[in-house]
């Protein structure tokens, strides 16, 4: 937990969110400021700033978001695929630095 961390303060329920998701090790919920018809992010409870942040023992919770990514888009309807973007730091468009995994999907995205 770190103080002053809007995601930390969502993991410990001091500020709602749209969840769809919890588990021991990951949460994931609508994100506030949806840029597609369906978008959610999946967030790893521990305060991991970003993915250059991430280290070796952190693999398997990397891995099991990642995993958890078609799970849930199918669950929110994205049958026909999903887009999945990771900012990472200022250079990368990183606004919330709580590592997170931003899944949109439903229409309206740009081929890049
Ligand atoms: P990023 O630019 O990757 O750091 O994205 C941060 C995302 O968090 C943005 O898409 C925001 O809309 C979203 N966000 C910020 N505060 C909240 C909140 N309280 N609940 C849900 N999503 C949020
Ligand atoms: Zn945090």
């Amino acid at each position: 937990m770190s103080e002053d961390c809007i995601f930390c303060k969502i993991v410990a329920g001091a500020i709602p969110a749209r969840k769809i998701h919890e588990d021991e090790e990951v949460i994931a919920f609508h994100d506030i400021n949806p840029a597609a018809p369906v978008h959610f992010m999946i967030v790893p409870k521990a305060h991991i700033a970003s993915l250059a942040d991430a280290e070796t023992h952190h693999a398997a919770l990397l891995g099991r978001i990642l995993l958890l990514a078609p799970k849930l888009a199918k669950e929110q309807g994205l049958h026909t695929g999903f887009r999945t973007i990771i900012n990472t730091g200022k250079g990368g468009g990183q606004e919330v630095m709580h590592l997170h995994v931003h899944i949109l999907g439903g229409g309206g995205l740009r081929a890049m």
